[in-house]
């Protein structure tokens, strides 16, 4: 059987990370799988449950109803099934955000996710993102990187996204949000969002995308 090769890219929210992840995977053909889509499906369904996103027990009760699946459209992105119903738009949302960050807490619910992204990984050659890619989903990753930028940086760039949508939401509540998810992810006791010892620290502050993505290419190339 052809080697399958796995690249972990882990970070904190608004690095970059799915855009750059994903342009990394078309460059090397391999498959982009964004884990914080399924972590945002699986909390899309409790939060429609109208489930308070801190009653891990209530959260966990449910995990058996709940059926994320990925597909990859014509258009070579993932796209998300909850139950059988395409819920790739829906699960952008902002509200759902602080929500997601919230009920992937839950260590039910992370080990509830596990086989998913190992199946991946074990059937295809992959790039995937998340926040404990190389740290726990894949330590066996040939590749890990870590990818930042300064909580102002992703905000701006987040800020400048939802504004291009439509959206009037004031820069700071956005800097807010970031600090807040941040805060969320680095401290909970399960997979918190850390750099493996063995991953590439790439800081994207001052660097545009073309940039970023020539960093994480190079990077990626010379452990290949
Ligand atoms: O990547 P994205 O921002 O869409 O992820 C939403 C939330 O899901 C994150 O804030 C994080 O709390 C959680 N997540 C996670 N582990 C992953 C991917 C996402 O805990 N591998």
């Amino acid at each position: 059987m052809e080697k399958r090769i796995s690249v972990a890219i882990d970070g904190p929210s608004g690095a970059g990370k799915s855009t750059l992840a994903r342009k990394v995977a078309a460059e090397l053909d391999f498959l982009y799988v964004d884990t914080g889509a399924i972590y945002r499906t699986v909390a899309l369904y409790c939060y429609r449950a109208g489930i308070d996103r801190s009653d891990g027990e209530a959260i966990a009760a449910r995990l058996p109803e709940i059926h994320p699946e990925l597909f990859y459209g014509e258009d070579g992105l993932q796209h998300m099934l909850l139950n059988g119903e395409d819920v790739t738009e829906e699960i952008r949302q902002p509200e759902l955000s602080l929500y997601t960050s919230a009920v992937s807490a839950i260590p039910a619910v992370r080990a509830f996710l596990l086989d998913l992204q190992r199946d991946l990984a074990k059937k295809h050659s992959v790039v995937m993102d998340g926040r404990d890619i190389g740290t726990v989903v894949l330590p066996q990753a040939e590749v890990k990187m870590f990818l930042t930028a300064a909580p102002e940086a992703r905000a701006e760039r987040r800020w400048k996204e939802l504004r291009e949508k439509g959206s009037a939401v004031p820069y700071e509540e956005v800097l807010a949000d970031v600090i807040l998810r941040d805060e969320n992810d680095k401290n909970r006791p399960i997979a918190p969002l850390r750099q493996a010892e063995d991953a590439v620290l790439v800081d994207t502050t001052n660097y545009d995308l073309e940039e970023s993505l020539q960093l994480l290419l190079n990077a990626i190339r010379e452990r290949m």
